[in-house]
């Protein structure tokens, strides 16, 4: 049926061509009513996708995001239901849970990030369906069109110095956006801190790492100075910000008193936490990450960022933090594009959805993952930003969006009498975290008030490690981790500053 689909499309964007131009798609450049802000030259160049027909087309599902949710969902999609597109600033998926383990060198980046052809190969190979490098900017949901331009490097394309810009009409869209890191206004975090949350900033700080060590080791370094340069600060006291404590406390412990023993005494790792660190986890499980933290050298300091400055920090209380290495974890919220859409909200800001992960006022249009969560009516809580709560709602989708179209309903506007079935419920599996030196904690509970199994120390480390290595998107990464896991226990981490 592929070569018959094919032809129709042809057939189309040859005969179209008398009338409209053709875009590089073969499908009728769309025309950008109302699209302010764009000179007549570009909104000549914005061509895109037009809208399917049905009996001609397959349905197409617009997926905004490559992160846990949009990849869950773009895994199991059906590419003979749907035409899929996908529209992401990278083209790739990033296993979080192992970044902070990239930063120091006990896994290599590649084997955390996921290449989107390897999770849904028809964006690669189908005629209908694409991997656009490009970001959302806009939503018309009267139309069902998003709005993008590309992510490049180097500026426009071709002769263009600006973005290109394009549109994509959808028959289903989902937003899967994710949301930015927190800063809470405070002056200086986005000039001189380094975040954690894409593969480049893990490479930033393995970089600034690994050259502040080179750095403080050059003859007439002062002593002030060498102790700044190798002072790593993390602020934050999540599980993000305890595993890559841990990791860096490692890479203290094993790498750097072996090869860098001329400032072994100089470096060390201050984590700076407005609370309790792990504050989701219970007392006895906090109390043994504190334990273990501190035997590992890092110090534990309980204090408010109030200014980021270029070589140091500026508690609220007037102390001030020389760091040479300043990595920001304080959990995350509302991206500016998610707070641009003009869709009803949560509670806490993000886009609101309905327990089908629809938003009730518009058709067609789902969020999922950390930009979204329940609206107030529906009256259920907003659940915690977690790759676990993403993953699972993309696999809801997935199936629900799978039956819409097998019941007839997957062009736009042809749901509202299709029976969705069960709601999403979403049961938490548990949390772990590592604090370095081969422990971690795992906690199977529901929430740390009910009852069940927790676990602290190496079997709990072993379980991390090895719930992580299934998880693991494709059978390719799981050989690298397993390999770089291995490596790393024989050789040490690499060190070399490519
Ligand atoms: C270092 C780290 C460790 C973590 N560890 C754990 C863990 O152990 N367990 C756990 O459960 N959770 C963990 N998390 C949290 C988990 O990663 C997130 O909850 C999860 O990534 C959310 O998935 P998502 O798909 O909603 O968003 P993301 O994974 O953030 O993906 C969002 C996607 O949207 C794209 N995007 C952004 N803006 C646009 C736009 N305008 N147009 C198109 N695309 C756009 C982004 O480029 C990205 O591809 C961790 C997070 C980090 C950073």
């Amino acid at each position: 049926m592929a070569w018959l689909r094919n032809l129709a499309r042809l057939a189309r964007s040859s005969s179209s061509s008398s009338s409209k131009p053709a875009n590089r798609f073969g499908s009728p450049v769309l025309s950008v009513p109302g699209f302010a802000g764009f000179s007549s030259a570009a909104a000549a160049a914005y061509a895109g996708l037009g809208p399917t027909v049905p009996g001609q087309d397959k349905p197409r599902l617009v997926i905004l995001g490559s992160g846990w949710a949009g990849c869950r969902l773009l895994k199991g999609i059906d590419a003979d239901l749907y035409d899929v597109v996908c529209v992401s600033p990278r083209n790739h998926m990033v296993f979080t849970p192992l970044l902070a383990s990239t930063c120091v060198g006990t896994l290599e980046f590649r084997s955390v990030a996921e290449p989107i052809s390897r999770i849904q190969p028809a964006v690669s190979t189908a005629p209908g369906s694409y991997f656009f490098l490009a970001r959302c900017t806009a939503i018309d949901s009267d139309a069902h069109a998003v709005h993008c331009e590309t992510v490049t490097d180097q500026g426009g394309i071709g002769d263009a110095p600006e973005p290109w810009k394009f549109k994509v009409s959808y028959d289903k869209l989902v937003i899967a956006a994710g949301a930015d890191a927190s800063t809470f206004g405070i002056r200086g975090v986005k000039e001189h801190a380094i975040f954690l949350r894409e593969v480049h900033h893990a490479q930033e700080i393995r970089r600034k790492l690994l050259l502040n060590l080179m750095l403080s080791d050059v003859p007439g370094i002062s002593e002030d100075e060498k102790k700044r340069l190798l002072h790593c600060v993390v602020i934050g006291g999540g599980p993000t910000g305890v595993e890559f404590s841990g990791e860096l406390s490692d890479f203290i412990i094993k790498d750097v008193h072996e090869r860098y023993s001329h400032v072994k005494d100089y470096i060390h790792v201050t984590l700076i936490e407005a609370n309790e660190i792990l504050s989701s986890f219970d007392v006895r499980l906090r109390q043994y990450a504190t334990k273990q933290l501190t035997k590992s050298g890092v110090r534990l300091v309980r204090g408010l960022v109030k200014d980021v400055q270029p070589k140091k920090v500026v508690l609220s209380d007037g102390t001030e933090v020389p760091y040479g290495l300043l990595v920001w974890s304080t959990g995350v919220g509302p991206s500016p594009f998610v707070r641009s859409l003009e869709f009803p909200k949560s509670p806490c800001g993000r886009i609101g959805v309905d327990e089908w992960l629809r938003i009730p006022s518009v058709q067609d249009v789902f969020a999922i993952g950390d930009c979204s969560g329940f609206l107030e009516s529906t009256g259920n809580s907003t659940l915690p930003a977690l790759a676990q709560v993403a993953e699972r709602q993309g696999k809801y989708l997935c199936a629900l969006l799978n039956q819409i179209a097998k019941a007839g309903g997957g062009f736009a506007n042809a749901a509202a009498n299709i029976e969705l079935g069960d709601r999403f419920v979403y049961k938490h599996l548990g949390s772990m975290a590592t604090v370095g030196r081969y422990k971690a904690l795992v906690d199977l509970r529901q929430s740390k008030e009910a009852k069940g199994l927790s676990l602290t120390g190496f079997i709990s480390w072993f379980v991390w490690r090895s719930a992580y290595l299934t998880r693991v998107i494709s059978w390719r990464n799981r050989f690298y981790v397993a390999v770089n896991w291995l490596t790393t226990i024989v050789f040490g981490r690499d060190i070399t500053r490519i």
